[in-house]
C-alpha cells in the first residue's frame, strides 16, 4: 500500500483500541507487553471486554483498574446485564465507578449457553441495552458507547428491528456506537443512510478487524454475522506457510478499509487489537501516523 508522508501529524482520523481480559499468567504478558507497545499511538480511549454469558465481573474490573492506574488511556469498561437482576447489575456499576471508570460500553450480552443460543432476560433485570443505557444514565453521568451490527445482529427479525434498538439506545442517551466488525464498506454505508433515515445522529464508529488469521477468523464471524468477503480469501491465498508476508496483506487490508471510509466521510475508528501490537501499529503506520506525530496531535488536541 502506498504510504502517506509523515511530515505532518495526521487529524483527519480517531481511533479507540479493544482489548479483553487476560485468562491465564502467560496471556497477562501479552496484553501488558501489547498495551506497552502501542502507549504511543494516543487512542481516544481504549475499551476492555466484559465476561460472556454474565460470567465474573472480576478479570474486568481488575484489567480497567490497572489501565486506569499504569496507562495514559482514558479507559472504558464493557458491561452486560445477561443473567442478573438489576440491583446485581447497579452492584457491579458501582464497584467499576469507585475504580475511577466514567465510561462504559452498554450491552446485554449473549445468552449464558454462548452466541446463538437463546436469550432469556432475566425476569428482575434489564431486558436489552436500551434498558441498560438508561438505567445507567439514571446512576450516574457516564459517557455510554453501545454496539450496532450493520449486518444485522444473528438474532434481530431484520434490519428494521435492529436499527430501532440502535435508536432506543441513542434516545436513552447513548453517546456513540461502536460496530461489529466488518469488511464490506458498500454495505455499511447502505446500513449508515439507514441509521440517519432513522433519526438516529451519535456516531457509529466502524470496528475494524485487523485479521491476524483469516481461517480463524472466518470460525468466529459466521457466530457474528459477519461476512468474509471473497476478495479476502484471493488477497490471503498462498500465503498460509508466510506469516511476515500474511501479516503485511492484514496491515493493508485494514488500512485500505480505513482510507475508503475516510473517502466516505467517516473519521472514528474502533480497533479491535486482539490484545496483540504489532499488526495494529502497522496498520496505523500505513495510514501515515507516527508514533511521534500521534503524540504530538494528541498534545495539540
Ligand atoms: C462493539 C461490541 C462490543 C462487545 N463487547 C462485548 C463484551 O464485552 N462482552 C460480551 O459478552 N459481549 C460483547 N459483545 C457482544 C454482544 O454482547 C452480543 O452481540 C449480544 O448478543 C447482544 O448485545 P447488545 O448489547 O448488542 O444487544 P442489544 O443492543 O440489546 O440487541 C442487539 C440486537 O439483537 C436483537 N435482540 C436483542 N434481544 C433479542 C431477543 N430477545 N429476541 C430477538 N432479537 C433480539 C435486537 O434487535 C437488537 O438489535 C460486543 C459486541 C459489540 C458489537
Amino acid at each position: 500500500m502506498h504510504q502517506k508522508k509523515n511530515d505532518a501529524p495526521r487529524r483527519d482520523i480517531i481511533f479507540s483500541f479493544e482489548f479483553f481480559p487476560p485468562k491465564s499468567e502467560e496471556m497477562e504478558g501479552q496484553l501488558w507487553n501489547a498495551v506497552r507497545d502501542l502507549q504511543d499511538w494516543n487512542p481516544e480511549f481504549v475499551s476492555v471486554t466484559y465476561g460472556a454469558g454474565g460470567t465474573t465481573k472480576a478479570p474486568t474490573l481488575s484489567t480497567v483498574t490497572r489501565f486506569l492506574a499504569d496507562t495514559p488511556f482514558a479507559t472504558a469498561s464493557h458491561l452486560t446485564c445477561v443473567s442478573a437482576t438489576k440491583e446485581e447489575t447497579h452492584q457491579v456499576i458501582d464497584s467499576f465507578r469507585k475504580a475511577g471508570v466514567t465510561h462504559f460500553v452498554a450491552l446485554r450480552g449473549d445468552a449464558p449457553g454462548g452466541v446463538g443460543a437463546p436469550y432469556q432476560p432475566h425476569p428482575g433485570g434489564y431486558a436489552n441495552a436500551a434498558e441498560l443505557v438508561a438505567g445507567l444514565k439514571q446512576i450516574g453521568d457516564f459517557e455510554i458507547s453501545v454496539s450496532a451490527y450493520p449486518e444485522k445482529h444473528p438474532e434481530s427479525r431484520d434490519q428494521a428491528a435492529d436499527i430501532d434498538m440502535l435508536k432506543r439506545k441513542a434516545d436513552n442517551g447513548a453517546d456513540r456506537a461502536l460496530t461489529q466488525f466488518f469488511f464490506d464498506n458498500d454495505n455499511f454505508e447502505r446500513y449508515l443512510e439507514k441509521v440517519r433515515a432513522a433519526g438516529v445522529k451519535i456516531p457509529v464508529v466502524p470496528g475494524i478487524m485487523p485479521i491476524q488469521n483469516l481461517t480463524q477468523l472466518k470460525r468466529f464471524a459466521g457466530a457474528c454475522g459477519t461476512v468474509i468477503p471473497a476478495f479476502l480469501d484471493e488477497r490471503f491465498a498462498g500465503y498460509d506457510d508466510k506469516p511476515e508476508e500474511r501479516a503485511k496483506i492484514a496491515a493493508d487490508v485494514a488500512a485500505e478499509q480505513i482510507e475508503d471510509l475516510v473517502r466516505r466521510g467517516l473519521h472514528e475508528f474502533h480497533l479491535y487489537t486482539m490484545n496483540r501490537a504489532p499488526l495494529v501499529s502497522a496498520v496505523l503506520n500505513n495510514l501515515g501516523f507516527s508514533r511521534q506525530t500521534a503524540r504530538s496531535a494528541g498534545a495539540a488536541a
